[in-house]
């Protein structure tokens, strides 16, 4: 009885979920179900990725004191005289071991759900920066490094060894070794002061601001939460559709802290002591040595020269801004910068018809993971495959574990896929290394482990996860961190995949956004849950297109902020306030007007993270751009270009200086103004897609406006026309399906009117009006983009089914 209960449960819990699981590929399959929560099999913990002494939270203690042990080892190998290693060896061998503890159980602090593993966890982090903290002041060993560095080592080096050797002796350098006994107290005392701020600072980012409701505007007081008499402001509401809303929000929220202030200032000036104290003018002179850029002024430069070029698109994009919202209030007053997320979100609706209601069903994750599968294995011969994860692995049930094996190579490492949302799961879409790549003593290759960490909700019963097309990005974008660690084939794990400059860091991740961006790419993964329809071209079209919408004025923003962060980095005493300098930097930078007595500074928390590097972003947009174009665009899923890529950018990781690996890939220099022309081009070829996209958009809308004002197309007599007609035979595809009717290409619009002497009297009014459709003889016509026509004549009868067919069915025509 109990049997049959439970299998009819199924089979309805079955036929609601109407997708086919059984026509899926095996990785689809996969990230479509549902994990596997409830299957647990009670064997034998392996701990946690695989680490045997993680079974267990207590197991953290052990794995710290191991870590101990063998840190004391390499230092007294480092400092033998008999040592038979090279100095760099035993450096990255100490590194790894060091980070390997660090990195995980940084990571598991942070998303282990069990308080007891994240407190055990926070305990090996301390103790190994603890340890940390006493190597970097082991004046004994960054001697001998220095003398392998700066003299020859007792073993012969090669130009990888003393590139390393190089970055290690800087790290070094960067608490202050190297200097008198006076100076290194000031500097660890200084870095102590920095973390402090920093912290302090960040903590304060969000805090909401309170105040009297009698202070707003009666209109909007019911928009914010409420305590009592006073309203409670925790954010920029930038989505709201009520511009007094978002004024008084941006007007409220950004108004001047003066703890934040206080700690801003900390921070920078402690910052500036310690690039002094370390021998700098700056400490973005500190910040930026070895990156592509190398220096302030060249990165001042970049965004001077971007800022020029941009000015003029950028205020294109406001002028188009502050147009809709004249259109919305003729009286609402010019575009403000608390305008901005607003009115790009509602161009992107209303002009493009983006919405995550239509495209996300396009969009499963399994369709996803295969989309990447498909392009993997197209570009660099390797595939992702679904690995069992064994009892006590993961820090959730719901992770999957994704093997990366490449067709002649074999396994080149693991990615944990995170994915999905859980309680108190941080909302953050992270790659975490967990285990950089080496070449162990032995001569085999230690492969790398990384985690992706996204926040998607789970797979219902009735459909698998969809992603927002944004959300696909942040995918695509995450999984190219994680190829940089997979590929990468550096003999150090110092310098292995994400573990370089930080200006070119993003390169592989951006790059990926374009796969991601690319109607020929998208087209291989972008199928219907249910039906395994393909996305239709016309919403694709959109959708690229979209992306591509006001990316001037947007770009100008990054210029302003990374303006910002460099001036606030740069030389001490500063100019006035932070907030004199933002208003300044504002009014240069960016087309719209500084908001007097607001303070978006102390809300701009990667000052703390980036600190001078905050231009990076912008330098591998650049890059990534630039590769793209040149190797990317005419064929994305070249095999000879990924191996290429693969072999030349990514197999470096951060193992070579990163402006010698893009001059002898890209054949070009890395200057700011390459760069800058780089970022320009990259707006106008968006630009030009937009427009390209809305003027067909616009063609059909204005045909179809004038369709209903007067009955005329484009010339042609107005006599009958019948705009119902066309939205049938538009409906194009499940009509086809069922042996009916018709393509409709991209850019074309295709309408019905009826012809003939009396085709009057075939419509009559029929019940099959009200669902738009009439019968008779009709004439077909197709207008594609470029405005050529071709007349087709077809007769509509009412069908068996009760649908009106279309004869003669025609053959699909190509446009
Ligand atoms: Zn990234």
């Amino acid at each position: 009885m109990f049997t049959n209960k439970l299998s009819t449960k199924l089979s309805k819990i079955y036929t609601i979920s109407s997708y086919n699981v059984s026509r899926w590929s095996a990785l689809e399959k996969i990230f479509n179900s549902k994990p596997n929560l409830n299957l647990e099999v009670v064997t034998k913990s392996v701990g946690l990725f695989g680490v045997p002494q993680l079974s267990t939270h207590e197991g953290f203690y052990f794995v710290t004191e191991k870590c101990v042990q063998k840190t004391d080892d390499l230092v007294r190998e480092a400092l033998s005289q008999s040592r038979n290693r090279k100095m760099v060896e035993i450096f990255d061998e100490l590194s790894d071991s060091l980070c390997q503890v660090a990195d995980l159980a940084e990571f598991i602090r942070f998303a282990h759900p069990s308080s007891d593993y994240s407190n055990a966890a926070e305990h090996t982090s301390l103790a190994i920066s603890k340890l940390v903290e006493r190597l970097n002041t082991n004046v004994k060993i960054y001697e001998a490094l220095k003398n392998a560095v700066h003299n020859n080592d007792i073993l012969a080096t090669t130009e990888v060894d003393n590139l390393v050797g190089k970055l290690f002796l800087f790290d070094f350098e960067q608490s202050g070794i190297h200097l008198c006994e006076d100076k290194r107290n000031q500097v660890v005392e200084l870095n102590n002061k920095i973390l402090c701020a920093g912290q302090q600072f960040l903590n304060g980012i969000s805090n909401p601001k309170v105040i009297k409701q009698s202070a707003l505007p009666e209109s909007v007081r019911d928009v914010f939460s409420s305590d009592g008499d006073k309203v409670v402001i925790s954010g920029l509401y930038a989505d709201s559709s009520n511009p007094l809303v978002r004024e008084m929000a941006y007007k409220i929220f950004l108004y001047p802290d003066q703890n934040q202030e206080l700690l801003l200032d900390q921070l920078l000036n402690s910052r500036d002591e310690l690039a002094k104290a370390c021998d700098f003018n700056t400490y973005n002179e500190r910040a930026l040595r070895g990156s592509i850029l190398n220096s302030p002024p060249r990165v001042m430069e970049l965004l001077e020269t971007v800022s020029e070029r941009v000015r003029s698109k950028a205020n294109k994009d406001f002028a188009d801004m502050s147009m809709l919202k004249r259109e919305e209030n003729p009286n609402g007053g010019p575009l403000a910068v608390w305008d901005v997320p607003y009115f790009t979100q509602k161009a992107k609706r209303d002009r493009f018809q983006v919405s995550t209601k239509e495209y996300s069903p396009y969009f499963s994750l399994g369709a996803c993971m295969e989309g990447l599968n498909l392009i993997f294995t197209a570009l660099y011969g390797i595939s992702l495959v679904n690995s069992e994860i064994a009892s006590g692995e993961t820090w959730s049930k719901d992770v999957y574990k994704l093997s990366v094996v490449h067709e002649s190579e074999g396994l080149l490492g693991y990615i944990y896929c995170d994915f999905y949302e859980r309680n108190f799961k941080p909302n953050q879409d992270c790659h975490f290394t967990i285990r950089g790549g080496k070449v162990l003593p032995d001569g085999t290759y230690q492969l790398p482990i990384v985690v992706l960490m996204l926040n998607f909700s789970l797979p219902r019963w009735s459909s698998p996860t969809l992603l927002s097309p944004n959300m696909v990005d942040n995918l695509f974008h995450e999984m190219g961190h994680a190829m940089h660690s997979m590929l990468a084939r550096t003999q150090y794990q110092h310098v292995s995949g994400t573990r370089c400059s930080t200006d070119f860091a993003e390169v592989p991740s951006i790059l990926m956004e374009y796969f991601a961006s690319d109607p020929r790419v998208i087209k291989l993964f972008a199928k219907h849950f249910q039906t395994k329809e393909p996305i239709p071209e016309r919403m694709l079209h959109k959708l690229c297109a979209s992306k591509n919408l006001f990316t001037a004025s947007e770009t100008q923003l990054q210029i302003f902020y990374a303006a910002l962060d460099q001036i606030y980095h740069g030389r001490h005493p500063l100019q006035g306030t932070t907030t004199d300098i933002l208003a300044d930097t504002q009014n240069k930078f960016y087309g719209l007007a500084y908001v007097p007595k607001t303070t978006w500074q102390l809300r701009f928390s990667h000052l703390v993270g980036y600190g001078a590097k905050y231009y990076s972003y912008l330098v591998s947009r650049a890059l990534a751009f630039l590769i793209w174009e040149t190797y990317f665009k005419d064929d994305p899923l070249s095999r000879a270009q990924g191996d290429r890529y693969r072999n030349e950018c990514l197999a470096h990781g951060g193992g070579k200086n990163p402006c010698d690996l893009i001059a002898d890939y890209l054949k070009v220099k890395p200057t700011p103004h390459l760069l800058a022309e780089a970022l320009n081009n990259e707006i106008e070829s968006h630009q030009e897609h937009v427009v390209e996209t809305q003027r067909t958009s616009v063609f059909f809308s204005d045909v179809k406006k004038k369709i209903h004002l007067d009955g005329n197309v484009l010339g042609l007599p107005p006599k009958n026309l019948r705009t119902e007609g066309v939205e049938a035979i538009n409906r194009g595809n499940q009509r086809r399906k069922r042996g009916f009717f018709t393509t409709f290409c991209r850019w074309c619009l295709e309408f019905t009117r009826a012809v003939g002497d009396d085709s009057s009297k075939y419509h009559r009014p029929h019940r099959q009006a009200d669902q738009g459709l009439h019968y008779g003889r009709f004439q077909t016509e197709r207008f594609c983009g470029s405005g050529s026509r071709r007349v087709l004549s077809v007769q509509v009868v009412p069908g068996l089914t009760g649908r009106c067919r279309i004869y003669p069915p025609a053959s699909p025509e190509q446009w």
